[in-house]
């Protein structure tokens, strides 16, 4: 790292993340570059933002060509990437507008307000969101207050109101909750955050059943999950069930920041104007970034190389010793370890092999690998998180 970075950083950002001891400073495809010049291969994409791999040429492209025309002018105007990229998204997912916005959580605002005001005009007063323990949907206070893990922290409160929590994956406890006042259900069809847990076919088909059945929404956070990552455009496609609301961020712009919120066609356009907005949003910089991104995903045989990639990262990390569950899809894989070994330490131990991961549990290492990971990089990863989990253990052991 240069010298004093790390101090300055403790001085002049707020400290609201532990980051680990490395400095980057260039990336290409599924490789990343630190001060000193050392190479390392990037198992995590940013957290499933750089899928298709860091600087990815048509990307850049994009980017740098719009950037020559236009940077900006508002909502107030008509501008042609924004078009081209709702009509994209909407006629490869559900059909209906979208909204665009600058990241997962305000996609998620946008699925809460739509939620509601469909509500009311249902004529619920007190309209109620259930959403599974363990899901994250983001950081703003709305998002905050739909993510049970995180609403508990009494210290940021008070939440929002309009949000009832039941066990992941509960279909009888979805029964039991589930009222007239009930707006909609959101949930992750993968949650993420809490460690890859995929919610069961039963459970989403009830899901959709109570929400037919009453006229609420069900809405799927597809902003983990969505773009390519499970081996579908999004996750829902791989499922019995198609949601009313889809939100998604994070990939779509291969690194520039963009959200969306798009309903269904049958939904139409609930949100008229003065319902909601966003100063950025569906600029001309982001919005050409996610057609570049649409162009390399959306296409058969990517979409058929994360699915062999996953099956063959997930036979082969299935087969190590320690592994004790290899939970996901596609590309979104979760390693359960066995008892006693600390998936933290184990993380520590590939960052030091020059692999990046991450641990979003304390017996759960979690690979969002980007889909232009060769196979080559691919057997070295299983490698090294072979060799660094018999480390592990030999330590684990001789305690
Ligand atoms: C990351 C994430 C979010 C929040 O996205 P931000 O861009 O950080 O606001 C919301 N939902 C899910 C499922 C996520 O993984």
């Amino acid at each position: 790292m240069k010298p004093g970075l790390k101090d300055r950083e403790h001085r002049f950002i707020m400290q609201t993340y532990r980051r680990a001891e490395v400095e980057f400073v260039r990336g290409d495809g599924a490789l990343l570059f630190d001060e000193d010049g050392r190479e390392y291969v990037d198992l995590l994409s940013g957290i499933s933002v750089t899928s298709i791999g860091h600087c990815s040429p048509g990307v850049v492209e994009a980017v740098s060509s719009q950037s020559q025309d236009l940077l900006h002018v508002s909502n107030l105007f008509y501008t042609e990437p924004m078009v081209d990229l709702a009509e994209r998204l909407s006629l490869r997912s559900i059909g209906g507008p979208v909204f665009f916005c600058n990241s997962g959580a305000e996609a998620n605002e946008c699925a809460i307000k739509i939620a509601r005001k469909h509500a009311h005009g249902r004529g619920i007063e007190n309209p109620q969101i259930i959403v599974f323990e363990g899901d994250f949907h983001g950081r703003t206070y709305g998002a905050l207050s739909a993510t049970p893990g995180l609403a508990a922290d009494k210290a940021l409160g008070p939440m929002m109101p309009g949000f009832t929590a039941v066990p992941f994956d509960d279909a009888e406890a979805l029964k039991t909750a589930f009222s007239t006042e009930t707006a909609a259900i959101l949930l992750e069809p993968v949650q993420g955050e809490a460690g890859v847990f995929p919610v069961s076919e039963e459970t989403l088909s009830t899901a959709r059943r109570l929400c037919d059945e009453s006229g609420a929404l069900l809405i799927f956070d597809e902003v983990q999950t969505g773009v390519g990552r499970t081996g579908s455009l999004w996750a829902y496609e791989q499922t019995a069930v198609r949601p009313d609301v889809l939100t998604t961020a994070k990939a779509l712009g291969g690194g520039v920041a963009i959200g969306a919120c798009v309903n269904s066609e049958e939904l139409g356009q609930v949100l008229e104007p003065g319902d909601h907005g966003s100063t950025f949003a569906g600029g001309p910089v982001a919005a050409s970034a996610a057609l570049a991104v649409l162009d390399t995903v959306d296409e058969p045989d990517m979409l058929r190389r994360i699915r062999e990639l996953g099956g063959f990262l997930a036979t082969a990390l299935g087969q190590i010793s320690g592994v004790a569950e290899v939970r996901g899809r596609g590309l979104m894989i979760g390693l359960g370890l066995d008892a006693g070994l600390d998936a933290r330490q184990l993380n520590a131990e590939l960052l030091n092999r020059g692999f990046l991961a991450n641990a979003p549990r304390p017996d759960t290492l979690r690979l969002l690998p980007p889909f232009v990971l060769s196979d080559r990089q691919a057997a070295a990863a299983v490698e090294a998180i072979g060799s660094a989990l018999s480390d592990l253990r030999g330590k684990a052991g001789s305690q």
